[in-house]
This record gives structure tokens, C-alpha cells and sequence, in this order.
């Protein structure tokens, strides 16, 4: 049993006049302590809505998420602090979730409060500073107001806030997106340090694979609300079964400023209000067969902690890699 699990999770809207969106179509994936997800796909893929209902703000429409064994239902106003403080979600802006008149200290200490997690001011006081510690932050911080501090600065507030509920798991929305390529590395450092120190399990939500390949144990990739891979990092970095995990691994530069595949990903996501028939990503697919366009391949186990949606990969066939495939498979 996994700490965090969705499973083919659904999130569809309705918007008011116009048909539904179903922004998340059956995704799944699932995370242990101590252990770093990253969840990578372009934007618009339904990353972000996913986040929300992994830790229960937005509720599916369909599959379930389960988080220490237990499936996630709207929760009672008084048993929602308790659930929400094991299953912790940090931001993309930490700017916006802070309030910008009150000092740090004060607002990392809420939830201590809340919880009930500490028995005297003076407990209080010193978890603060141990808190502001395991994010590299000095303990005169707490003083301080927001504005007074960094980006990268802001996002350890942001993370040591969420360490004050003493979390099993933390879900990560684009934490990294708005710092300097500086400041990301080091938080992305800080977050694997405390997956490891602290058997914190971490969903990372990124659009930057070359930061998810240097942070994550497993990396699920999504495409227009479905995972189309998931893996070792290592092994869907070195070898992307899945024709979307190479185009976006070939995206990525190279530190002698090319990218490893010449060909860039042609054209955008789709609505997903309409989405394609058979396989979402058939009309950017270079592979694609005439199955493809017709029957919407599943989500199948192709080799050990391996999965694809994918018609090239079967389960029990040979990997070959996409580089070495010259023309398309026959149907
Ligand atoms: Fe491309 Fe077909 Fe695989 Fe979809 S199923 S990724 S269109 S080869």
C-alpha cells in the first residue's frame, strides 16, 4: 500500500453555457516516503488540477484518491485541519500565501497552534527556529515580514510552513517556476534532503524536466489529463518509451546550449474540452499508425516499475528505442 495513490482519477468541469472539460482523465500514480514523484507534462496538461485533488481541494468525478489507505472524501470542517496537516500543499507563488503584514515567525507558528503541536510559547518559539533551520533559514527570520526576503527565500518560508504540520506527504505545485536558475537548484536540493531526512513523500509538479531529472526517484509523465509513462527517472531519461517522454526530453538543452533530439515538438496541446479520438497525442505523434487514431491505448506495466500508454510498447515485447525505430510499426 502506498502512502499516496491515484487511482485513474477524473476531474471534469462543467463551464456555464459550453460543454465540459474534463481536465483530468484517468490518471494514476502513486508515492512512498521518502520518496520524490515528479510529475511533469507542458502546461495545460491538467498537472496542476491533479495536484488539487491529490490533497483533496478539488473532489473527482471519477477514479479515487487514497492517502495512507484511505480513500479522500470532502471532510467535516473539524476533521479537515487533521487530514489537510498529513497531506500538505505548497504553491508556485509563495508571495501570494503569505500575508504580507504578518511576520514569518508568526505565521509558520499557526499551524503549530492550530495542531496543537507544541505546549508553551517557549516550545513554540524554538520549533520556529528549528523549522526555519531545516529549510537553511537563520531563526532572527521569524522577525521578519515577507517582503523583507527573496523568491528562493520565500519559497523555504512556504516549505518550512508546510514541516510545521509534521506532513507525510507534501504535493509541490511548480515551486520552482518563478525563481532563478540559482535559487531552483538549491531548493530543489533542499526538497530531496527532506524527503530523505525527514520520510517525507514529495509529488513535485514541474514543467522543467531538467529539474525533475536531478530531484525525483520516479517520473510520471502527463499529457492532456492521462499519464503517458511513468518510471525511474534514470530510465525514462536515458530511454523514453513513450513518443511525448522523447519529444520533452529532447527539449530539454544540453549544457553545450543543443538539445539532444533535433526535432522539436510540433504543434500545442489540444483542448481538452475536444480532445483527439484514439491516442490524445496522436496528431503531434511522428509514429503514429492508423490504430492510433481510432483506439485510445491503456496504461499497461512494459517492463519492471515501468508503465506506457503507448501502441509501441506492449507488455511482454522486446523495448526497442524510439530512436531505433525507422518507420511505424504495422497495426
Ligand atoms: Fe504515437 Fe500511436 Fe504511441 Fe500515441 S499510441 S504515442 S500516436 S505511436
Amino acid at each position: 500500500m502506498s502512502l499516496l495513490e491515484l487511482d485513474a482519477v477524473e476531474v471534469e468541469y462543467t463551464r456555464r453555457g459550453r460543454s465540459s472539460v474534463r481536465a483530468v482523465a484517468g490518471a494514476t500514480l502513486s508515492l512512498e516516503r521518502g520518496q520524490v514523484v515528479g510529475l511533469v507534462g507542458e502546461s495545460g496538461c491538467g498537472k496542476s488540477t491533479l495536484a488539487r485533488a491529490a490533497v483533496g481541494l478539488v473532489a473527482p468525478t471519477g477514479g479515487a484518491v487514497r492517502f495512507d489507505g484511505e480513500t479522500l472524501t470532502p471532510l467535516t470542517r473539524r476533521a479537515r485541519p487533521r487530514r489537510e496537516a498529513k497531506l500538505q500543499l505548497v504553491f508556485q507563488d509563495p508571495y501570494s500565501s503569505l500575508n504580507p503584514r504578518r511576520r514569518i515567525g508568526v505565521q509558520i507558528a499557526d499551524g503549530l497552534t492550530i495542531l496543537g503541536l507544541v505546549a508553551s510559547p517557549a516550545a513554540r518559539d524554538a520549533r520556529v527556529a528549528e523549522l526555519l533551520s531545516q529549510v537553511g533559514m537563520a531563526a532572527d527570520a521569524a522577525d521578519r515580514f515577507p517582503h523583507e526576503f527573496s523568491g528562493g527565500q520565500r519559497q523555504r518560508i512556504a516549505i518550512a510552513r508546510a514541516l510545521a504540520a509534521e506532513p507525510s506527504a507534501i504535493v509541490l505545485d511548480e515551486p520552482l517556476s518563478s525563481l532563478d536558475a540559482s535559487a531552483q537548484a538549491q531548493i530543489a536540493n533542499l526538497l530531496v534532503g527532506l524527503a530523505r531526512d525527514l520520510d517525507i513523500g514529495m509529488l513535485l509538479i514541474s514543467h522543467d524536466l531538467a529539474i525533475v531529472r536531478q530531484v525525483a526517484d520516479v517520473v510520471s509523465v502527463m499529457y492532456l489529463g492521462v499519464i503517458v509513462e511513468s518510471g525511474k527517472t534514470g530510465e525514462v531519461w536515458n530511454q523514453p518509451l513513450h513518443p511525448y517522454s522523447e519529444a520533452l526530453i529532447g527539449a530539454v538543452p544540453k549544457v553545450d546550449g543543443t538539445g539532444t533530439l533535433p526535432a522539436a515538438l510540433p504543434g500545442e496541446v489540444p483542448d481538452p474540452a475536444n480532445p483527439p479520438t484514439g491516442c490524445r497525442f496522436h496528431p503531434r505523434c511522428p509514429y503514429a499508425m492508423d490504430r492510433c487514431r481510432v483506439d485510445e491505448p491503456p496504461l499497461v506495466a512494459v517492463a519492471d516499475e515501468r508503465v506506457s500508454a503507448c501502441w509501441l510498447n506492449r507488455p511482454g515485447a522486446p523495448i526497442v528505442p524510439l530512436t531505433e525505430r525507422s518507420a511505424p510499426a504495422a497495426t
